[in-house]
């Protein structure tokens, strides 16, 4: 039979996952000659055979390819035969017109590295940085591409025979698993204390961490994309003392568990729950929890945090250990996490009383994700570790689009051809360091990606440094700024991930964002139908908010107040006065504000120092079965929603001592039905729901429930936060729809 010759070009997830060790088995299998190359992000191959032994090779491809591969497309191209010898590996290509951005995330431990691992006679014993093609650190290594060692921040550490002759060899494991180490040539352990005095290196290290841990002591450690602070989970005293030192009064903190029957023992956990806790991505999932036994880790929330061990050195810690403990990101409040040593020492040296050190560096900061199932589907809530960069097919777009999202929770996110890149979670901007990060991460992804802006997106809001930045940028590079509404940005981002056909129903719930009528919207109804672009076809009856701080909930609850003529309610005199004379204050229709004041009447919160944190106390009163019955509200013809008349009753409930769980259910309840009633007034079947208010589970999933039963289909973000930390992601689609 004659020989052929095939040219294959792979796109996908499909570097640093052992794709060419699979390709370079299989041509072997199949007794093909030619060659495998990394070339930019793709990967090339040439093979000759047999034609059947081609075609048998294009459908094991696709069947046999590697667990964390993925693969988009496949381009293919038969040519003349030229006779290669045998099957090789060529050295990398960088192809710079090459712009995709399939960039590999880290990956949890795997089995056969655990294994190893605790095995005596294995020569990685007990070693921390053990790993393989099929697990271990990638986008937190890799400084540019393509995937090669060289490339990555293990370029300092020089291969000893042993791993050398694993790396190449075909049939290991590790047979070009770039992050290759071992107890000879790779990274090492040490602890030192806040004056960066050594203690102890390699194994003694760790034990003398643990025993710090068992103590009550903070531990600072490097981790795979930058500083924990570790303490232990269950000594309340301790964690009273890092929520000090880290000026942290209340956001709870995540719990890292031993193992899955260890965090069994405390919280309920779904088979889809355990599958995610465990999955390479292996993120915080946030569990139902309403035990009390973890007040201190998780003050006045509906849920608990919690993640499992997924570096080799997190499973030596926490087996040593054999009990919950908190692990919280190392940084300053507002800040980006640390990730290299000196920087941890000088920056957590008030915090961190020992510090577990290593010397495999750290490219860029990446944050424990945090997830939560929604309707039995995980939801991203901050994007980082083992999910970023997210990259999602879209719709042909003709620009290269960098958009900078928005001010708090920032990411930022690069559009091209058809594919869009979100960033991990930055941070807010409104702090020096975070600002300087955006920046460093918007050349970092830029490089990687060889990306050339040629439109610029970001908020409407003049003052987010977003924006700032963005002005910044576009008039450095002479290309045009777009900016894009902040709820509008929330709709798109639910677009991008989903295919809906339009018109759709946008429901844009969040905290604050800037109004197009100089008032702060967040309680927005949003229609997208194809020539018409977007429209805002209902909304919350503003209130007034005297300015200031705006999180205040008693701000809030005066507000509501007052545009309910309830003005004998409000307590305090200098705000009843502001309100009247309209003296400094703004209007806002945000359904944040709106659980901010609820919250406040309540009397669940007095103070809150961190966004959310009013309405995750209302969501954690909802426990009880389910009320059909709700509050009485009013849309009018226009879509103007009257939430006085439930703002009254609420009072009046208050004033009866009705039970907080039942007036925190109603109003729940209430909210639920509007968005029904909306849908029904606009008569558009796709729902999409969005903002940081569908961040609160009780609310996104009874609203689900509702709008599909009664003949709707909702969409709700899944992979791009619901958050300001999907608005960069929506800005790149609202804006491709001006380059058509
Ligand atoms: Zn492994
Ligand atoms: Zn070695
Ligand atoms: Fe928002």
């Amino acid at each position: 039979m004659s020989k052929k010759r095939l040219a294959l070009k792979i796109e996908g997830i499909v570097q640093g996952v052992g794709f060419r060790p699979f390709i370079y088995n299989l041509a072997q299998r199949l007794n093909l000659t030619g060659y495998v190359q990394n070339q930019g992000q793709a990967v090339a191959i040439e093979l000759e055979g047999t034609k059947d032994k081609l075609d048998k090779f294009v459908e094991l491809l696709s069947k046999d390819k590697p667990i964390h591969s993925q693969i988009y497309y496949i381009h293919k191209n038969w040519l003349e035969p030229i006779n290669y010898r045998d099957f090789t590996f060529k050295d990398s290509l960088k192809n710079s017109t090459d712009c995709s951005f399939n960039v590999l995330r880290d990956l949890a431990t795997c089995t056969k590295c655990l294994e190893e691992m605790w095995d005596p006679d294995n020569r990685r014993y007990r070693y921390p940085f053990i790993n393989c093609t099929d697990c271990g650190p990638r986008f937190s290594i890799i400084e540019s591409l393509p995937y090669d060692r060289v490339n990555t921040t293990m370029n300092s550490f020089a291969m000893c025979a042993n791993c050398k002759a694993e790396y190449e060899d075909p049939h290991s494991r590790r047979f070009h698993a770039q992050p290759i180490a071992c107890p000879n040539c790779g990274p090492e352990l040490e602890l030192v204390d806040s004056q960066g005095h050594l203690k102890a290196k390699k194994d003694q290290a760790l034990q003398l961490a643990c025993e710090a841990i068992k103590s009550g002591l903070i531990v600072a450690l490097k981790g795979l994309g930058g500083f924990q602070l570790l303490v232990d989970g269950c000594n309340q005293k301790a964690i009273a003392r890092l929520r000090k030192l880290k000026n942290r009064p209340a956001k709870p903190f995540a719990l890292l568990y031993p193992n899955l029957s260890a965090l069994r023992l405390d919280v309920q956990v779904s088979s889809t729950e355990a599958e995610l806790l465990q999955s390479a991505a292996s993120p915080i999932v946030l569990l139902k929890c309403f035990i009390d036994k973890y007040t201190e880790v998780a003050p006045n929330t509906p849920c608990l945090g919690a993640m499992l061990p997924y570096t080799p050195l997190h499973h030596l810690l926490m087996d040593e250990l054999d009990f919950p403990v908190v692990a919280t990101s190392g940084n300053l409040p507002g800040e980006p996490i640390c990730i290299d040593n000196e920087q941890a020492l000088s920056r957590l040296a008030n915090i961190g009383d020992l510090f577990l050190l290593h010397n495999r560096n750290i490219k860029i900061p990446l944050d424990d994700s945090l997830v939560q199932i929604v309707a039995n589907k995980p939801v991203l809530l901050r994007l980082g570790r083992g999910y970023a960069p997210v990259s999602l097919a879209i719709p042909k777009i003709n620009k290269n689009i960098l958009s900078y999202g928005a001010q708090e929770r920032n990411a930022i996110a690069f559009g091209s051809s058809d594919v869009l890149a979100l960033s991990a979670h930055i941070g807010d901007l409104d702090n020096l360091r975070s600002w300087q990060h955006c920046q460093d991460v918007s050349t970092h992804m830029s490089n990687l990606y060889s990306f050339k802006p040629e439109v610029i997106a970001c908020d409407a809001h003049p003052d987010y440094n977003s924006t700032i930045l963005a002005t910044e940028m576009a008039k450095k590079l002479h290309v045009p700024l777009v900016q894009v509404q902040h709820h509008c940005a929330h709709v798109f981002s639910c677009l991008a991930e989903h295919q809906i056909e339009l018109p759709v129903l946008g429901v844009a719930w969040d905290g604050t964002g800037y109004g197009l009528d100089g008032t702060i919207w967040g309680g927005e109804f949003i229609k997208i139908a194809p020539k018409l672009g977007w429209q805002r076809v209902a909304h919350l009856r503003p209130f007034p908010l005297v300015r200031g701080d705006s999180t205040d909930p008693l701000r809030s609850a005066a507000g509501l107040l007052h545009q309910a003529g309830l003005e004998e309610k409000i307590e305090q005199e200098f705000l009843k006065i502001m309100l009247n004379k309209n003296i400094n204050t703004v209007h806002t229709s945000s359904v944040g504000r709106l659980f901010d004041g609820l919250a406040y009447l309540l009397g669940l919160v007095d103070r809150v120092s961190f966004s959310g944190q009013a309405a995750l106390a209302v969501e954690s009163l909802c426990n009880l079965a389910n009320f059909s019955r709700f509050y009485p509200f009013t849309i009018s013809p226009l879509g103007l929603i009257d939430w006085q008349p439930m703002i009254k009753d609420i009072v009046k409930d208050i004033a009866n001592n009705r039970s907080k769980h039942e007036i925190a259910q109603l109003f729940h309840n209430s909210l639920v039905e509007i968005i029904l009633q909306v849908a029904q007034q606009q008569g558009i079947t796709n729902v999409i729901l969005t903002g940081g208010c569908f961040q609160n589970r009780y609310l996104i999933e009874n609203a689900i429930n509702n709008l599909t039963c009664a003949g709707f289909q909702p969409f709700w973000n899944q992979q791009i936060p619901p958050n300001d930390g999907g608005i960069a992601a929506g800005q790149i689609l609202a804006c491709s729809y001006k380059y058509k």
